[in-house]
């Protein structure tokens, strides 16, 4: 029996994890720089704070979580995106009453049963922020910066950045209305993905991706045209914010996006150089989740980028060169009490922080210098009863082939 990695997830390996590491490195720094502080919540939760949520009759809520009972027959389900979790945790941590405004990001693991294909997998990794607490809409552009700032970090430029408003309770019931009226007049020839949504999801028909319907939706009401005062005005506020910092962006008025938490602003960042599933990060405002999952009635907004799509956009773009970090010194022992002394001494370098690799294989010293080549260490020092009989030996820089005589009682004196 051999056993296979699980469809739609994805080993990532020595050689792959230094440009994870490189970006989630930057996805720190462009955090920090506008005081977002990182959260790490558990990779489960109950199923029913994703249901509240996300929203029963969503795509991801009905078809693709992975939910099970555990042995206490309690529904638990693995987390499918970060926000519900991160306000889980300031809602039962009480984060709102440290400040009046708290900025948190994540970087993690998220679990959806889709089909998987290019840039669209089972567990992916997201990185997002949410500020919670305040109803400015410099916020929901600080959300498109975040992001967009990290690409441009990372020299990824063809974005394209749509934004929408979504209304809110008071404007989007009458909005439903009207567009289901009009949806039940072409409801026969739209697709049977698109009717089925008609009742329970009205708005998710808007930005389906069948072009038959987008053909027929091409009349169709946009919510943004019904929105109320309060909600124009913070739309209106955004877009200024937006072309104030020159950030191109245009309006959508069919974006909806798939989770049902969404409130006035909702955007999405899409690349070029992705196929079908072309969107690189989402979000939105979100004013009224906090309180329906129980907290006080506070504000917030958010986003949610893909690592994985971003990995794809960046080796498009050029071949990516990181290679896993390397050795500094390989000491070669060449019998078996030089084999005890090395591996004494490894142990005490590396305490002191250089990197150092020994042999583990009985190997002669002709195959020890071959994977010490092999390993591209930059130094080389080869113990044998001569050395250790002296107390001193001769480090080869594997570069530039010099040689220096070191105090194996001082070794480490050669690498400060
Ligand atoms: P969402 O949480 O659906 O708004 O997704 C936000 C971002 O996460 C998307 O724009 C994608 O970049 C990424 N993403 C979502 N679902 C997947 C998936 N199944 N596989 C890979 N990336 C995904």
């Amino acid at each position: 029996m051999k056993y296979r990695s699980i469809k739609g997830t994805k080993d990532i390996l020595p050689g792959e994890i230094e440009v994870w590491q490189h970006i989630e490195g930057l996805v720190r720094q462009v955090m920090r720089s506008h005081n977002y502080h990182e959260i790490r919540t558990p990779i489960f939760e109950s199923t029913a704070l994703f249901a509240r949520s996300i929203g029963e009759l969503t795509d991801i809520v009905t078809k693709e979580m992975y939910t099970f009972r555990d042995r206490s027959d309690e529904s638990v389900t693995l987390k499918p995106e970060g926000t519900a979790s991160v306000l889980r945790a300031y809602i039962q941590n009480n984060l709102g009453e440290h400040a009046s405004l708290s900025k948190l990001y994540y970087i993690g693991p998220m679990f959806r049963q889709e089909r998987p294909q290019a840039g669209r997998l089972r567990q992916f990794h997201q990185f997002g922020a949410e500020a919670i607490g305040s109803q400015a809409p410099a916020l929901d552009a600080e959300m498109m910066i975040i992001a967009l700032d990290t690409y441009r970090s990372l020299g990824i430029t063809e974005t394209a950045l749509k934004v929408n408003s979504v209304g809110c309770q008071r404007c989007r019931p009458h909005y439903k209305e009207l567009l289901i009226d009009h949806l039940a007049i072409i409801a026969s020839q739209l697709s049977a993905e698109s009717q089925s949504r008609i009742q329970n999801n009205p708005l998710r028909v808007l930005d389906c991706k069948d072009e038959q319907d987008q053909r027929l939706l091409q009349n169709v009401p946009l919510i943004k045209d019904y929105l109320c005062q309060e909600c124009a005005d913070h739309f209106t506020h955004v877009l200024t914010t937006l072309d104030e910092t020159q950030i191109e962006h245009t309006v959508d008025g069919k974006l909806v996006r798939g989770l049902d938490y969404y409130t006035k602003t909702a955007f999405e960042i899409t690349s070029s150089a992705l196929g079908s599933q072309d969107a690189l990060a989402g979000g939105g405002r979100y004013d009224l989740l906090i309180e329906e999952l129980g907290g006080k009635p506070t504000p917030g907004v958010g986003f949610a980028a893909g690592m994985e799509r971003l990995i794809m956009v960046l080796t498009k773009q050029k071949p990516i060169t990181f290679s896993a970090p390397l050795p500094t010194l390989y000491i070669v022992s060449a019998d078996e009490q030089a084999r005890h002394w090395t591996f004494q001494k490894a142990i005490e370098l590396r305490r002191r922080g250089i990197a150092v690799e020994v042999d583990y294989l009985d190997r002669s010293v002709k195959a020890q210098m071959r994977e010490a080549n092999r390993l591209n260490c930059e130094f080389v020092l080869v113990i044998g009863e001569r050395e250790l009989t002296s107390g001193s030996g001769t480090i080869k820089n594997m570069i530039s082939s010099a040689e220096a005589s070191v105090s194996l009682s001082q070794l480490e004196t050669f690498f400060a």
